[in-house]
């Protein structure tokens, strides 16, 4: 059978995650990789590099483009672009701008008879399904998302941006006493602080006021002030040794109460050793949807909730109900 091609456009994280996830996946192959970059900079083994201007040329030889550009400005840019030539798969995350992301993107591949899957990933992603799955099974309960422990990008740029901080990182560590109450089913009202506490490792400069950068991180507003936040001074090499991978992973649970009183706890939890990696592993398996969406002229932007798991699964129809049912 032939297999699905893709390109990726962006070489970032999960650009390059998307190309591990590729090499394991036999029914897809990788056309190229779209950089806004000079393409012959990257040098990725094995795989073709072009400028993302050449794009537009690949359209009968690209099934799925995966999007990995970065939510902030890259993806409110680049999807509605992509849309209006290819079907696509984006890990769009700023929660907040969903809906109008969805917008965006919906009317470009609706007027291009194509079929863009957005917010994909594993939060948004696996998460937002097990929240849906939990709510409308039990419908009286409460939802908890706790996230870690794991490095969080916009809180690590925080750090490095306080005068006298040459290297910083960040990991979102979640209340072991919060998610003890969740799951003993008291469905506790929890602030956002309760539910997660801070642990910074900074590298300071040379002669660097150490107290004065643990002052400015831990009162920082909207990233540190609210939370419980520890500050640990490390040296360049033990930044290096300890903390250049990118783990995360996390929790979504409910508490639920059924008919006669009884508590039911729904978990789901992730615990990953690479979240871009992972994440790229969640888009590779729906640019399979994407594709067949398409196929079936399923056009226009879809979320998760939207694509049911055998469209995503490698295996047919028949071995799903005979392995996995
Ligand atoms: P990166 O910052 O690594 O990459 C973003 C883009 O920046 C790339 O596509 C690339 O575009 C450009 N770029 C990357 N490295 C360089 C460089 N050295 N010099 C110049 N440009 C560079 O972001 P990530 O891949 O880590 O993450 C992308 C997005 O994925 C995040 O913004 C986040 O929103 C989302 N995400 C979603 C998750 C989910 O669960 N839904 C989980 C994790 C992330 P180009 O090649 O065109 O220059």
């Amino acid at each position: 059978m032939a297999k699905i091609k893709i390109g990726i456009v962006g070489y970032g994280n999960l650009g390059k995650g998307a190309i591990e996830a590729i090499k394991v996946s036999p029914d897809i192959e990788l056309v190229a990789v779209f950089t806004r970059r000079d393409p012959q900079s990257l040098q990725i083994d094995g795989v073709k590099t072009l400028h993302i201007g050449d794009a537009p040329n690949y359209q009968n030889e690209i099934d799925v483009m995966i999007l990995c550009g970065g939510s902030a400005t890259d993806l409110p840019e680049q999807a509605p672009i992509f849309a209006e030539m290819f079907n696509t798969v984006d890990s769009f995350d700023t929660h907040a701008k969903i809906p109008e992301f969805f917008e965006l993107v919906n009317r470009a591949a609706v007027s291009s008879k194509k079929t863009s899957i957005i917010s994909v990933g594993w939060d948004p992603g696996l998460f937002s399904i097990n929240r849906v799955l939990a709510d409308a099974i039990l419908p009286v309960g409460e939802n908890y998302t706790f996230w870690g422990k794991g490095l969080s990008q916009g809180h690590s740029d925080a750090i490095r941006r306080v005068e006298g901080v040459k290297h910083g990182v960040q990991y979102t560590i979640p209340s072991e006493d919060a998610m003890d109450k969740v799951r003993s089913g008291l469905n506790p009202e929890l602030s956002t602080a309760e539910k997660h506490s801070r642990v910074c490792y900074v590298v300071a400069e040379e002669g660097a006021d150490l107290a004065s950068i643990e002052n400015e991180i831990k009162t920082m507003p909207n990233y540190f002030a609210d939370y419980n936040t520890e500050v640990n001074f490390i040296t360049e090499e033990e930044l290096q040794r300890d903390h250049s991978k990118a783990p995360h992973g996390g929790f979504v649970i409910r508490g639920g109460n059924t008919g006669n009183g009884n508590k039911q706890i729904y978990e789901f939890s992730l615990k990953l050793d690479s979240n871009p990696e992972f994440t790229a592993s969640v888009l590779v398996a729906y640019a399979r949807a994407a594709y067949r969406l398409n196929k079936e002229n399923q056009y226009g932007a879809k979320s998760v909730f939207d694509v049911a798991p055998s469209y995503i699964s490698p295996r047919t129809a028949e071995e799903l109900r005979k392995d996995y049912l």
